[in-house]
C-alpha cells in the first residue's frame, strides 16, 4: 500500500522535478530531486567500508580480515549505503512498484562513493542481468536503470546485454547463507558473440543491493573466463553482516 503510493508519488515526481521542487520519497517533504538533501546528509553518510568487500570496516583497514583470509572473485567493491531502513523500503519500491525515478538518486549515491575512493575507473560497467522472463514481466531491469545513469554520468561505456543470466534462480534472500553460492553456480554467460569485448577490460558490475556477494562471485568467475582483467562491483547499497547488523 505504502509502496503504491511511492510509486505514485514516484511518477509525479518525475513530471514535477523537470520544473522544480519534488516529494522526498523518504521524509516526503518537498526538496530538490527525489532524495532530498537532508535526508541523504542523515541516511546516506559514508562509512569506512572494505575496498574488495564494501562491508563496513574500522577506520584506516583498507580491507576486512575476511578478504585478506579468503579473497573473493572480484577486485573490488563499492557500496553507497548499508541496506536496512529507509533503504529497504525504497529499493522494494524501486524493483516490484515501478518507482523507477529513484534510479537518478541511487545513482548518484554510486558515483559519489565511487568519486570518493580515488581509485583508476574501471572501462566498462555491466548491469546484473534479469532472466528474460522476469524481464518481461517486470519490464525494466533495476539494475541497468542505475547502471546506465551512473556509466552516463561518469563517462564511461555501459553494456545492457553483454551478460546474460541463462538459468532464474531463487532471490538470494530467500535462501541459507550456505546455499546462495550453489543458488547461482551456472547461473549467468557472456553474449558468446560478443566475448571478445571484454579480453583486457576492467569491468564493473552494477546492481541496486549484494547480499551475501555470491552473484558477484560467480559474475566475477564469468567475466575474467572470458578475458576481463578486473571486476568491480558497485552496489547502492551492502547488506552487512548478521554480527555487525
Ligand atoms: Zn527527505
Ligand atoms: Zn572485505
Amino acid at each position: 500500500m505504502l509502496a503504491t503510493r511511492w510509486a505514485k508519488a514516484g511518477a509525479l515526481g518525475t513530471a514535477i522535478s523537470l520544473h522544480g521542487p519534488s516529494l522526498c520519497a523518504i521524509c516526503r517533504g518537498w526538496g530538490r530531486g527525489r532524495i532530498c538533501a537532508a535526508c541523504l546528509a542523515r541516511f546516506a553518510q559514508a562509512v569506512p567500508r572494505c575496498a574488495r568487500c564494501a562491508l563496513p570496516v574500522v577506520a584506516d583497514a583498507p580491507i576486512c580480515g575476511n578478504c585478506i583470509a579468503a579473497p573473493p572473485p572480484f577486485d573490488a567493491a563499492l557500496a553507497a549505503v548499508d541496506y536496512g531502513a529507509p533503504w529497504d523500503r525504497l529499493v522494494t519500491a524501486f524493483k516490484f512498484h515501478d518507482a523507477l525515478d529513484l534510479g537518478a538518486p541511487f545513482a548518484n549515491a554510486i558515483v559519489a562513493a565511487e568519486r570518493a575512493r580515488r581509485a583508476p575507473q574501471p572501462s566498462l560497467v555491466l548491469p546484473v542481468p534479469l532472466a528474460p522472463e522476469r524481464l518481461r514481466r517486470r519490464g525494466y531491469n533495476q539494475a541497468w536503470e542505475i547502471a546506465r545513469r551512473v556509466a552516463r554520468t561518469l563517462s564511461i561505456a555501459a553494456e545492457p546485454a553483454l551478460l546474460l543470466r541463462v538459468r532464474e534462480t531463487v532471490h538470494q534472500l530467500a535462501l541459507p547463507p550456505l546455499a546462495r553460492a550453489g543458488n547461482v553456480a551456472g547461473a549467468f554467460a557472456v553474449e558468446p558473440r560478443r566475448r571478445r569485448e571484454l579480453a583486457g577490460r576492467e569491468v564493473a558490475i552494477v546492481d541496486d543491493v549484494m547480499t551475501s556477494g555470491s552473484t558477484a562471485a560467480e559474475l566475477a568467475r564469468v567475466l575474467k573466463q572470458a578475458g576481463a582483467r578486473s571486476v568491480e562491483v558497485w552496489v547502492l547499497a551492502r547488506t552487512p553482516r548478521p554480527a555487525d547488523a
